[in-house]
């Protein structure tokens, strides 16, 4: 059988992760933040919409975070995003792309990922998953009162009880089902035709992250399964979600679809999926590089190679 080159490497991280940059977790109060923005060599990447402005050689365009000076921009304000050596990275979410650059220069990273560096794209994500959660949580779960963007927005503060929150990651597991040479593959309700990915669903509480996927499984497919494999997981930035990729074996193979989760489930023989990734078969469509299902079927075919 033929081996593919293997995207899972050492040096090549799962797309989204290998943020390069140093959090700082210790020069976050208000003065240390205002000094960081002032520091000649800070930069600021730019989102419009969730989507990040794009400059010169296809990396973030950066500016200097005195340039958003009488702009109007999105709620928290500067996010920081660490220091890479010396230099502080901020990101800003401004209203007016024009102002800038060209909007369509603004792109979204389920678009370009594939084609980011993978620091770039890490830094990105992480900007993007916080600006999201700060648009859409904006008041105290403990008491509804609203709240302020501390940490350089990686926190929030109720103005009424002062009670603190965190951004939420939701994790979900992504399962590639085998039997023998063969792998499961689901289409989701509304996905175009041919696109076909590994089967997946979010963690419920009170539960294993094997048995989630277990769980889905059986719901989605009408399949048991057995000797679930925790592979590698992938921070998935639309909006926050932690994707944690499983391998299992299949104990029964006939499949029965849930209609309410999947339009298609059926089995790829490695032959199959294989040609797909060699771009000589068109069994199913391929998947983005960046998807962790992509690189779970790519991790299966370097394993059964
Ligand atoms: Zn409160």
């Amino acid at each position: 059988m033929s081996v593919l080159m293997t995207d899972i490497q050492a040096d090549i991280p799962v797309p989204f992760s290998g943020d390069q940059l140093d959090h700082g977790d210790n020069i976050r109060d208000p003065e240390q933040l205002q000094a960081l923005l002032q520091k000649t060599s800070a930069r600021a990447v730019l989102f419009y919409q969730g989507r990040i402005g794009i400059g010169a050689g296809g990396r973030p365009h950066r500016v200097h975070p005195s340039d958003l000076i009488g702009h109007d921009l999105m709620a928290p304000g500067p996010l920081f995003l660490g220091m890479e050596g010396e230099r502080p990275i901020f990101a800003f979410s401004i209203t007016k792309p024009e102002e800038f650059m060209p909007e369509q220069n603004f792109v979204s990273l389920r678009g370009i990922g594939g084609n980011m560096r993978p620091s770039d794209l890490a830094l990105a994500g992480r900007a993007k998953s916080l600006f999201a959660w700060h648009f859409t949580d904006k008041h105290c779960v403990a008491c509804g009162t609203k709240t302020v963007s501390r940490d350089g927005g990686t926190k929030q503060l109720c103005t009424g009880c002062g009670a603190e929150s965190f951004p939420r990651v939701n994790p979900v597991a992504i399962m590639l089902v085998t039997d023998g040479d063969r792998v499961l593959l689901g289409r989701g309700v509304g996905w175009p035709e041919g696109a076909m990915s590994a089967l997946a669903g979010f963690v419920s509480p009170g539960e294993s992250v094997e048995e989630a996927a277990q769980r889905e499984v059986m719901e989605e497919a009408g399949i048991k399964t057995k000797n679930p494999r925790y592979i590698f997981s992938q921070p998935w930035p639309f909006p926050a979600q932690l994707m944690m990729g499983l391998m299992l074996e299949a104990v029964n193979t006939d499949i029965t679809v849930d209609p309410k989760e999947l339009e298609d489930a059926r089995w790829f023989t490695r032959e199959e999926v294989l040609a797909v990734f060699e771009k000589r078969g068109e069994a199913f469509m391929r998947l983005p590089r960046q998807t962790i299902a992509h690189q779970l079927m790519r991790q299966w075919l370097n394993e059964t190679a």
